[in-house]
């Protein structure tokens, strides 16, 4: 049992940052944007590498749980944790250096991307992957989640552009993690320090298992399950830093970062087209993928349909859209010059054509245009997610991949088995890589709800499973998809991720619970049987939405209302850079 008082009264003490332990700021920590809720001893606001480096000696010190967290936009619970949950969004995001001739750039772990982005496009550069999360989203938790947005065909995922870490091991030492030669790496596993014994560990068990993990590691562009061991597999570069990516936080704290940055794109078109049927669409996404676009984004009718809340919404479609299609794809393509784009639109239109694939195709050339696009279809998911009453749509099983070859089928399989189980769910995503967000409408509220999720979970990762797919493809293991960990990797890897864990963090402190040895699937959960709605009077008529509360629990937590780059949303927080500023606290 951690003594809070003494516990919050030493990092008092040590702390430069703020330190808070009172009720309302635990409860704000307590969710991210996940079905999950989890109470947090306290929480850390650390200002310096200094700080960060203090509260994990003491986290080890009291034996306390440290959950890092940047924009707590985590769809699977991975940052939210029962003992000290450490936000890096607010002070530790500085963008240290830039080099551009190298192009590469060293940053604090609690920038956000967007920021970050802003402050290369001078310089002509970006960092890759572009996630959705993109305006609140920190660079921190894109490494430790291994995010990856929509060009992903293009830029592969965080894992790709990631050069070196400095790292904070669970005994307090800071470590550097970059690329070795075989001596370097010699040298490092000498001597009985943790860090040597780390390496060591992770040498030692991406040797003994290759073979194993070139069965049970998907074959797909898009896994981020499980620990990376397949970037450690004999004659790959040894990085350590490929593991703490995805990590989930598990193994160590980041305290910087240097990433690899690319050039921005000079010209880009995109063309949109309508189809029939969603399995139609899939059906045409290997012929598209053949004519190398950069993104190919999918949203089915389910997901269109609740654009036409907003008449904002309902306007930006009007310009692009025609009626109501079963499907829409919105393909994209990079040049190097613009007049290169239409002889390409043209082929990739007349291609599809002539297998009778889409029924409208329409191009968008210019900048406002696109723009259009992109933001109907990030607006989309949202709305789609935010829905009135007690079953929602959900994040659970919303973010399968597959090979793209074998996308139709599997999504068949998917929507029929989701039927079956008494659902309905859109689908929505990066259909280029195989990454469909499919998610459920559920009502954990009631004891049905709570099993009908479980046995979706379940069916969900056979079906995944048996295409040869990853369980996550992008958003993470953390509470969700931890549980069936074992199950896609087997036994014999997932002793090697526990052997792993017990090497980096022989105490538990870093994120426990999350990808190995998690609690059952349905524990915490933020909504059970057992919640009960508080009802406060309003002088307000809130009874379109089911009074004040039904309102509220319209907030899934994606955290939009914590962007800062741009935007009317939260001028509050702006400021502030506090979560209780945003709507969502
Ligand atoms: C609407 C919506 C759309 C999304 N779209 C995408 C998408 O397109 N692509 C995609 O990949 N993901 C997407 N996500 C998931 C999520 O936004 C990304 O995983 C994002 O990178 C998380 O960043 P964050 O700052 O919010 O991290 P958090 O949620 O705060 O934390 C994520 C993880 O990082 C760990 N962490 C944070 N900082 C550190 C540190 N310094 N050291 C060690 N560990 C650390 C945390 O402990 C946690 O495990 C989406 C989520 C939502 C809600
Ligand atoms: S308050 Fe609104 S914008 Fe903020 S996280 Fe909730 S739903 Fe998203």
């Amino acid at each position: 049992m951690i003594d809070a008082d003494r516990f919050r009264h030493d990092l008092q003490a040590q702390l430069e940052g703020e330190v808070r332990f009172d009720a309302v700021t635990r409860a704000l920590y307590s969710t991210d944007a996940s079905v999950y809720r989890i109470l947090p001893i306290g929480v850390v606001v650390p200002k310096s590498r200094t700080d960060v480096v203090r509260i994990v000696t003491l986290c080890a010190q009291y034996r306390c749980p440290l959950t890092m967290r940047g924009g707590g936009t985590s769809q699977a619970g991975q940052a939210i944790g029962s003992g000290l949950v450490a936000d890096t969004s607010k002070f530790f995001n500085r963008l240290l250096e830039v080099n551009v001739a190298q192009r590469w750039a060293r940053a604090e772990p609690g920038i956000v991307l967007d920021e970050l982005n802003a402050a290369l496009k001078p310089h002509g550069l970006r960092f890759a992957p572009d996630i959705s999360t993109a305006s609140r989203a920190t660079v921190g938790g894109m490494m430790a989640n291994n995010s990856s947005g929509a060009r992903s065909i293009l830029y592969g995922k965080t894992i790709d552009h990631v050069i070196e870490q400095e790292v904070v091991l669970s005994d307090g030492s800071v470590v550097r993690c970059g690329p070795l030669s075989g001596t370097e790496l010699d040298q490092v596993c000498e001597g009985d320090s943790l860090e040597a014994r780390c390496y060591r560990t992770v040498r030692r068990l991406a040797c003994e298992h290759v073979s194993e993990i070139e069965r049970r590691y998907p074959k797909v562009l898009r896994r981020v399950g499980g620990y990376n061991l397949d970037a450690f597999v004999p004659d790959r570069p040894f990085n350590l830093a490929k593991l703490i990516v995805g990590s989930e936080g598990t193994l160590g704290v980041v305290l910087e970062a240097k990433l690899a940055l690319v050039p921005l794109p000079h010209a880009k078109a995109v063309l949109a087209i309508q189809f029939e049927t969603l399995l139609e669409a899939l059906d045409a996404t290997p012929a598209i993928i053949a004519h190398t676009p950069s993104a190919v984004e999918l949203m089915d009718r389910f997901i269109l349909d609740h654009t036409r809340q907003s008449a904002t919404l309902d306007r930006l479609r009007n310009t692009f859209i025609e009626g109501d299609p079963e499907a829409l794809l919105c393909v994209e393509f990079y040049a190097d010059r613009a007049e290169d784009l239409p002889a390409r639109l043209d082929a990739l239109e007349a291609d599809l054509r002539a297998r009778r694939f889409g029924y409208r195709y329409h191009r968008a050339t210019e900048p406002a245009a696109q723009a259009a696009v992109w933001s109907l279809r990030e607006a989309a998911l949202g709305l789609s997610m935010a829905m009135k009453g007690d079953a929602k749509s959900l994040s659970f099983v919303e973010d399968t991949a597959v090979a793209p070859e074998r996308l139709r089928d599997y999504i068949e399989r998917f929507v029929a088995m989701i039927r079956e189980h008494g659902s309905e769910a859109g689908v929505y995503a990066h259909a280029s890589v195989g990454c469909l967000h499919v998610r459920p409408v559920v009502n954990l509220k009631t004891e049905t709800g709570v099993r009908q999720f479980e046995s979706i979970a379940q069916a969900s990762a056979d079906l995944v499973l048996e295409f040869g797919g990853a369980l996550s493809g992008e958003h993470g293991d953390g509470l969700v998809r931890s549980p069936f960990m074992e199950q896609m990797f087997g036994p014999v890897l997932y002793d090697a991720f526990r052997q792993v864990k017990r090497t980096f963090d022989p105490d538990n402190i870093f994120n426990p619970g999350k990808i190995v040895d998690s609690p059952p699937l349905t524990a915490n959960l933020r909504y059970g049987p057992s919640y009960r709605t508080q009802q406060p009077e309003t002088f307000f008529d809130y009874a379109s939405y089911g009074g004040i509360a039904g309102a509220v629990e319209m907030c899934s937590g994606l955290g939009v209302c914590r962007k800062t780059v741009d935007g009317t949303m939260c001028p509050s927080y702006m400021v502030t850079r506090e979560e209780a500023h945003s709507t969502r606290g």
